[in-house]
């Protein structure tokens, strides 16, 4: 399912944060979303799941415009957002974190459910032998792996991911983009807004930079990752 951004404005009461965002993610691509702190990074993904209203532009999914739609709303249409800081439930087990993310789903058969979550843990395999174990408990690049596994539970057709990466070892930190590019080959289509830059080019089909509220570069990851402008500023000079 592809997304489309067009001239999104959006921002916190009187406060505009976005000031006109143009994004493009095509079905089955991987877009990386970088930019200085502040740039309305997290801003822009909760504009695009319904978290934050916007007050201008347009929001398409799969052609379909999805302006001012709310969250549940959103899901039902095939957005998932996994937000910064592995926002998991710590008390609940994480086999329960996991049926919680199919929530916007509960009506569908259960044996669904199963292989939903059977291909969300063959993705982590961490997470099997952990599923009666309290979420809180888990390491923070398991909780990570745990935060897109269930929101891979609402079986979303875009997934939109606030820095997966972050606070995280390398290793971990390329377990978690191998798994996000499978999960684009499978034909998923990614946002992730992603303060690791150079993990962000190693998989990203396109990359989009922002810049205080707008997207100010675009291009494909190949391409920008020699562009003077991007080495300078988030490759440290490459
Ligand atoms: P970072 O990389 O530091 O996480 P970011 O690019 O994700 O930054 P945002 O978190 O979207 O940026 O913040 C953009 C601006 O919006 C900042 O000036 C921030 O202070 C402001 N902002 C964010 N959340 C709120 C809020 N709930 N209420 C008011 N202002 C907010």
């Amino acid at each position: 399912m592809s997304l489309e951004v067009r001239g999104l404005a959006a921002g916190y009461g009187r406060l505009e944060v976005l000031h006109g965002v143009d994004l493009d993610a095509g079905e089955g691509q991987l877009v990386a979303v970088i930019g200085a702190n502040g740039a309305g990074k997290t801003t822009l993904l909760r504009a695009l799941s319904g978290l934050v209203p916007a007050t201008a532009g347009t929001v398409r999914l799969a052609g379909v415009d999805v302006t001012g739609s709310g969250p549940e709303r959103l899901a039902r249409a095939g957005l998932a957002h996994v937000p910064e800081n592995r926002l998991v439930f710590p008390t609940l087990t994480v086999e329960d974190n996991l049926v919680l993310g199919a929530y916007t789903r509960r009506r569908q058969p259960a044996a669904e459910r199963t292989r939903v979550r059977d291909r969300a843990l063959a993705l982590f395999p961490r997470l099997q032998p952990r599923l009666q174990q309290a979420a809180g408990t888990l390491s923070g690049g398991e909780q990570q792996m745990l935060a897109i596994a269930r929101g891979l539970m609402a079986q979303p057709r875009v997934l939109v991911l606030d820095e997966p990466s972050v606070g995280l070892a390398p290793r971990l930190v390329g377990e978690i983009f191998t798994a996000l590019g499978r999960l684009r080959d499978d034909g998923l289509t990614l946002v992730a807004v992603e303060q690791n830059a150079r993990a962000a080019f190693a998989v990203a089909d396109s990359v989009s930079v922002m810049d205080r509220g707008r997207v100010v570069l675009h291009g494909d990851a190949a391409t920008l990752a020699t562009d003077p402008r991007v080495t300078a500023a988030f490759l440290g000079g490459g």
